[in-house]
C-alpha cells in the first residue's frame, strides 16, 4: 500500500511563499547596476522600485512595475504601506524584486524592511549597489580616501537637522542636503573645521545632468546656492585634487529620440536616452523627473519623423546652440518644417 503525503505546496488553501530580492539599483547611471541585481530583475514578477530610481533602467524589464515613490501625482507611500506590500506581493508566491536607490542599506532603509520579512516568515536576499558617495566621488575625481591626506571617511546625514553629526574623520560625505546645506555646514564648523576646508556638492551624480559646486567652507556658508535633491555634501583636504574638468563633465550629452543608439561612441558620448512612448502624444508622460533638461544637452538624434513632431510638441523649442542630428531624409524634413517657421 502506497500513501501520498501532500507537500506544503500542495496543501489546499496555502501558497507557496515567494522570495523577496531588496537590490541596489546604483545612484543613477544605469549601466552601474551589478550583474546579479539585472538577473534577478529580469526574473522577477513584480518590481517596487523608488523615486530614486531611473526610468530608464526600469524601462529594460518586463515584470510588472510598482512606483513606491512621493512623486507628487501619484500616491504617496509611507514606508509602513511598502512593507505591507511587499509582504503582499510576496504571499501570493511571487519573486518580489525591491529596487532602491543606491545601496540599500546606506541611508535605504532596507534594515526595516528585511525585519519585516523575518517576522512574517519570507525568504530574502540583498543584492548591494553603490552608493551615492562612491558614484560622486568616481564622476567628480573625488577620492574618498587618499594617502597622507585623508584616511577615514564618514556617511552622515544632513537630515534631519535638529540631529546632524559631525564624526572625526578625514573626510565627510553628507546625504540628504538639499534643503540643510546650510545647517550642516553650521554644524562642521562648530566642530572646529577650517572656513578653508574644501567643500563640493554634487547634485544627479552619475547622471546626465550632474553639477558641481566648489569652493571653500567660508565661501559655500556666506553665498547662496540652490541644491536641488539629489544631491550630497563632500568636505576634506582631498577635494584639493578635484578637477574642475573631470573625466565625465567632458563628455558630450547626446539626447536620442526614438529607439536607435548605435551610432554613438561611448568612449565620448553620454546617450540620454528619450523613447517614443515617453513622448507618444497619446501617452504625455512629463512626470517630475522624466522630462529631460536641455540644458545639459549637447546633441539631439532623431531617429523618425514622428519622434520629431512629439518632441516638438513636448517641447516646443531646441535652444540655438545644440546641434541636431537626424537618422535619414524624411527625419530631416520634417525637422526642417519646425525651422522654417516664424
Ligand atoms: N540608499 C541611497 C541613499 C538614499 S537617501 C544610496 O546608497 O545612495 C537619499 C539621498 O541619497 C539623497 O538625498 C542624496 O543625498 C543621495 N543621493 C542619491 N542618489 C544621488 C545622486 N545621484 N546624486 C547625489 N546624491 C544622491
Amino acid at each position: 500500500m502506497t500513501t501520498s503525503v501532500p507537500s506544503h505546496n500542495e496543501t489546499p488553501g496555502t501558497h507557496r511563499k515567494g522570495y523577496v530580492y531588496i537590490i541596489g539599483a546604483g545612484p543613477g547611471d544605469p549601466e552601474l547596476l551589478t550583474l546579479k541585481g539585472e538577473r534577478v530583475l529580469r526574473e522577477a514578477d513584480v518590481i517596487l522600485y523608488d523615486d530614486l530610481v531611473s526610468s530608464e533602467l526600469i524601462e529594460r524589464f518586463h515584470a510588472q512595475k510598482i512606483y513606491t515613490g512621493k512623486r507628487k501625482d501619484s500616491h504617496h507611500f509611507e514606508q509602513d504601506e511598502i512593507n505591507e506590500e511587499i509582504v503582499r506581493h510576496a504571499l501570493q508566491g511571487k519573486k518580489v524584486a525591491r529596487l532602491k536607490g543606491g545601496d540599500p542599506f546606506v541611508f535605504g532603509r532596507g534594515g526595516e524592511e528585511i525585519e519585516v520579512l523575518r517576522n512574517n516568515g519570507i525568504g530574502y536576499e540583498i543584492i548591494p549597489g553603490i552608493t551615492a558617495a562612491h558614484g560622486a566621488s568616481a564622476y567628480t575625481e573625488i577620492p574618498l580616501t587618499m594617502r597622507k591626506i585623508s584616511s577615514s571617511v564618514a556617511f552622515c546625514t544632513g537630515h534631519p537637522i535638529n540631529k546632524i553629526q559631525v564624526p572625526d574623520a578625514d573626510t565627510l560625505v553628507y546625504y540628504m542636503v538639499a534643503s540643510s546645506v546650510h545647517d550642516v555646514l553650521d554644524a562642521v564648523v562648530n566642530k572646529g573645521w577650517k572656513d578653508d576646508t574644501k567643500v563640493a556638492i554634487v547634485q544627479n551624480a552619475t547622471r546626465y545632468n550632474q553639477k558641481i559646486f566648489t569652493g571653500t567652507l567660508g565661501e559655500l556658508r556666506t553665498g547662496e546656492k540652490a541644491v536641488y535633491s539629489p544631491a550630497l555634501l563632500i568636505l576634506g583636504a582631498n577635494i584639493n585634487q578635484f578637477i574642475g574638468e573631470n573625466w565625465y563633465s567632458k563628455k558630450k550629452r547626446v539626447l536620442v529620440v526614438g529607439d536607435n543608439d548605435r551610432m554613438f561612441n561611448r568612449d565620448e558620448y553620454i546617450v540620454v536616452p528619450l523613447p517614443s512612448h515617453r513622448i507618444d502624444v497619446d501617452n504625455l508622460n512629463h512626470e517630475e523627473g522624466d522630462a529631460v533638461d536641455l540644458d545639459f544637452i549637447d546633441e539631439i538624434y532623431f531617429s523618425s519623423p514622428t519622434c520629431v513632431r512629439n518632441f516638438m510638441n513636448c517641447y516646443k523649442i531646441i535652444p540655438e546652440r545644440i546641434i541636431v542630428r537626424t537618422a535619414n531624409e524624411q527625419t530631416e524634413a520634417e525637422y526642417g518644417s519646425y525651422l522654417i517657421q516664424p
